[in-house]
């Protein structure tokens, strides 16, 4: 399948002679779709255009970062004037401090915090924190959960209720990836029996708040607040990951919105403005244990640099004027009745997930508990579907395993396009 542009194509054929794969991150390869991948010329608002002088509304925003849309004024404006005064400079800056009494503002749990350049790293790093700080090397992460891809973090597991880690990539010594405990998520006896067994070596349990990169998959009622009493029973450190949702699904992520206090939280994506960056934070004890106070050593070149925080900064102030999230979550329930309405009248057997401005729309209509669920989708609606979709304009992830994003560059009247298209394409599957 391909319907791209003739630039594309060569820059595709190009890219592919010269880097793996063609692309920096897989999921843009678009396997799951069996195609490939346009390329960018441009992307303002809620639209991209590509190099082939295509439009498309996108429901990515560059996979969680853009939630004021693609090159937001007050962004840009920041990092052209920042810029003038330097871009990097390895010595602290204003920005850094500002940019975390801002977090530490917003998030209650957060009494100090550490900026990366990635979410990745943030993971890493809490992780590393963790061990170091507990004197336990164990770590508790759910089948399904994506936490970036550093080597204690890239493991899946079987469908076995207490599997010792499997790596999930070639070159993770499997001595490394058997210190991570794989649990299947939303599932209370696995945890209670794996902490019964081994409680007292585990240093962490480290969670997708929401988990957004297999689908996107709710708690059952009941079941952070277990990941909370039993870290707490056990001497073990709950670790937010709110990479995806922190500063997306309100001013406290997820722990704001459920009311939970994680001993550690890792953020990214919307704190940078578009811009690589991640930053963890929690406990003032714990993230004490950093060098140059502690013993747990974390480090980065680009940490804070000046153009990333402002950036961010610009972000979150957009975000902090009162009618931000709330107009994320009007324009989430705008679309989410209308695609509700078009699956629901044309038969399609589907299930919806939505919170705020994030949602994912699975072609099954099994009840949705964890990954297990999400990977027993109808593979090939999903592909005729996108590709339906991307002819006429309209951008969603390039796998049915990914959650989508609205930004407040969006108007109803896109929505309304979006779902005229979709039923369109429904219609002749
Ligand atoms: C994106 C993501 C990461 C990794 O962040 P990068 O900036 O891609 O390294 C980690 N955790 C979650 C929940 C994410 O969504």
């Amino acid at each position: 399948m391909n319907q791209n542009g003739p630039l594309s194509q060569k820059l595709f054929a190009a890219a592919k002679e010269v880097i793996p794969g063609g692309v920096n991150s897989p999921v843009r390869a678009f396997r799951n779709v069996g195609g490939e991948p346009f390329f960018v010329r441009s992307a303002k608002g809620s639209r991209i255009v590509d190099v082939d002088g295509k439009t498309y509304i996108d429901y990515i925003g560059s996979w969680g970062p853009n939630i004021l849309g693609h090159a937001p004024t007050v962004v840009t404006n920041t990092i052209h004037e920042v810029a003038k005064s330097g871009i990097s400079f390895g010595i602290p800056n204003p920005f850094e401090v500002e940019m975390a009494r801002t977090i530490c503002e917003w998030v209650p749990s957060v009494q100090k915090v550490r900026m990366t350049s990635s979410g990745t790293e943030a993971t890493m790093s809490a992780i590393r924190l963790a061990r170091g700080f507990a004197k336990r090397d164990y770590i508790v992460k759910f089948n399904g959960c994506y936490h970036g891809h550093s080597d204690s973090l890239l493991v899946a597991a079987g469908s076995g209720a207490l599997t010792h880690g499997e790596p999930d990539s070639a070159g993770v010594p499997k001595a490394f990836a058997e210190k991570t405990i794989v649990l299947p998520y939303n599932d209370p006896a696995a945890l209670e029996a794996v902490f019964a067994a081994q409680g007292d070596q585990i240093a962490a349990i480290i969670v997708e708040s929401y988990p957004a990169n297999a689908g996107l998959v709710f708690p059952k009622p009941g079941y952070l607040e277990l990941l909370s009493s039993i870290t707490k029973k056990y001497g073990a450190l709950l670790i937010f990951d709110e990479v995806m949702t922190g500063f997306r699904l309100g001013k406290a992520g997820v722990q704001g919105l459920e009311n939970l206090t994680p001993d550690l939280s890792c953020f990214g994506k919307v704190i940078g403005g578009g811009l690589p960056v991640g930053a963890f934070g929690g406990r003032a004890d714990v993230m004490d244990m950093l060098a140059p106070l502690g013993p747990v050593y974390q480090a980065g070149t680009l940490s804070g640099n000046p153009l990333a925080m402002a950036a961010g900064l610009a972000q979150l102030k957009e975000l902090s004027k009162v009618s931000a999230y709330p107009r994320l979550e009007q324009l989430g329930a705008h679309f989410e009745a209308g695609l509700r309405t078009i699956f629901t009248e044309k038969g399609i057997p589907h299930r919806l997930n939505r919170v705020g401005s994030m949602f994912c729309l699975f072609f099954t209509d099994r009840e949705i508990v964890n990954v297990d669920d999400v990977m027993k989708q109808d593979l090939e609606l999903f592909k005729k579907f996108f590709w339906g979709a991307l002819e006429k304009g309209i951008y969603i992830a390039p796998s049915p395993y990914e959650t989508g994003f609205l930004s407040l560059a969006h108007t109803e009247a896109d929505l309304d396009d979006t779902l005229s298209v979709f039923e369109k394409v429904l219609a002749k599957i």
